[in-house]
């Protein structure tokens, strides 16, 4: 079970939090549950060790900030010790759950933990602060922001574990977002793919390297929310989304839909290169220095040359790196040799995605007439195997979520 920071905030919700764990031990089960630090602590933290020193040594970052965690990992065995359960906590380097030394990003090596599973089969909650970890050197170190659902997962793994139930402030995963669209609904199932696509275009439920890790160590993970009355049913009865493999989804929903999910992303910034010659290497020479910057490209587009053997390129990048990408550019104007940039951040991109566009002809021809239905311009398209995102202007985000989500026959009433 892993409880995320809203549903840590305070020692009201952290009762919550312990009732619905009481509950699931009293079926009989062996619990190990991982927390986040109350909402907003670590924000609290980052800014303290910026305060204390903007050069900070990232080992000693993570000492401030792992804090947070080892805060409501005791606040929430005390409570449940309170109720007059069996629970202790166990910190990242007491499990011990081993990283690599990237300290504020490190990643779990491995998790072998003899004496928490004997004190789990002995009838003891453990209660295991998410995000941290120890390094090969014996330091504290942190996962990155958002980490502790990488940590659910791999503690999950390592205990073999029949669920890992994910409880947070939203119910499950749904078709779209529901601030966009009201008849947007909850998925019961989505696969680990699935996720990865829907999260990486924008709906941060889970922590994306989460999903990846899931998927790779077959981990079912289950999204919940922990904000339910007393008496609503418990998550044996999988009341949230569950995150599985593509077999399992099949063999259980034979009514699934073609396209499962709608998202919409408003944090790329599109380039065009214009007149750039066609040779090769020309767009080496554009995205090398864009790698070597660590800026993220995401779609990419080049016509075929016209007579002049010149072409126009086109792409996306984070907004957050629009100015230093153009800096990069214009430095490198002759050598790459084209003739102007224009730049555009007042784009978005929206994909649909589902595991059932694999087998099935004429998913990208229902998107592209129902945008031009609303007179919605397309400025650039990408696709994998699951997926397909179209650039459009951003002030059309909503509309075209609206308007796909209803043509793949995703409305809430539409459903059978
Ligand atoms: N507390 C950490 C953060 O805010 C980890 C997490 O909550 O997942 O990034
Ligand atoms: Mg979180």
């Amino acid at each position: 079970m892993k409880f995320g920071g809203t549903s840590m905030a305070g020692t009201e919700r952290i009762r919550r939090v312990a009732n619905i764990v009481r509950a699931q031990a009293a079926r009989g089960d062996e619990v190990a549950v991982v927390v986040s630090a109350m909402a907003g602590e670590t924000d609290r933290l980052v800014t303290f060790c910026r305060e204390a020193n903007p050069l900070y040594d990232p080992a000693e970052y993570d000492v401030v900030v792992a804090s947070g965690e080892q805060v409501t990992s005791g606040l929430l065995a005390l409570t449940l010790q309170a109720m007059g359960c069996k629970a202790r906590s166990w910190l990242g380097w007491q499990v011990p759950i081993q990283t690599d030394d990237t300290h504020a990003s490190a990643r779990i090596e491995n998790i072998d933990a003899p004496a928490l599973i004997a004190a789990m089969q002995g009838g003891q909650i453990a209660v295991i602060p998410g995000f941290q970890g120890v390094s090969p050197h014996g330091r504290v170190t942190t996962l990155g922001r958002g980490g502790s659902d990488t940590s659910a997962v791999a503690v999950a793994a390592a205990l073999k574990a029949d669920r890992c139930d994910i409880y947070t402030d939203v119910d499950g995963v749904y078709t779209t977002d529901p601030r966009i669209v009201a008849k947007a609904r909850k998925l019961r199932h989505v696969t680990y793919e699935e996720m990865l696509e829907l999260a990486s275009v924008g709906s941060k439920v889970l922590q994306t390297r989460s999903v990846s890790l899931a998927m790779k160590e077959k981990v079912r993970v289950q999204v919940l929310s922990s904000f339910v009355d007393e008496d609503a049913p418990g998550a044996d009865s999988l009341p949230g989304t569950m995150i599985v493999s593509d077999e399992e989804v099949e063999g259980l929903d034979m009514e699934r839909q073609l396209i499962t999910g709608i998202a919409a992303d408003k944090n790329e910034a599109k380039i065009t290169l214009t007149r750039v010659a066609d040779r090769p290497g020309a767009v080496a020479s554009i995205f090398g220095p864009l790698a070597a910057a660590s800026i993220n490209v995401d779609m990419i587009i080049q016509n075929i040359a016209k007579d002049k053997g010149e072409t126009d390129v086109t792409f996306t990048v984070p907004k957050a790196d629009l100015l230093r990408t153009q800096a990069l550019l214009e430095q490198r104007k002759e050598a790459i040799g084209y003739f102007r940039l224009i730049s555009d951040d007042k784009v978005a991109k929206i994909s649909v995605v589902g595991v059932g566009m694999r087998s099935h002809a004429g998913v990208a021809a229902t998107m592209f007439k129902a945008l031009a239905d609303r007179g919605i311009n397309v400025q650039a398209i990408s696709t994998s195997e699951i997926k397909i995102s179209v650039l459009i202007d951003e002030d059309e985000t909503e509309l075209a979520v609206r308007v796909l989500h209803s043509s793949y026959g995703l409305d809430a009433a539409d459903a059978a």
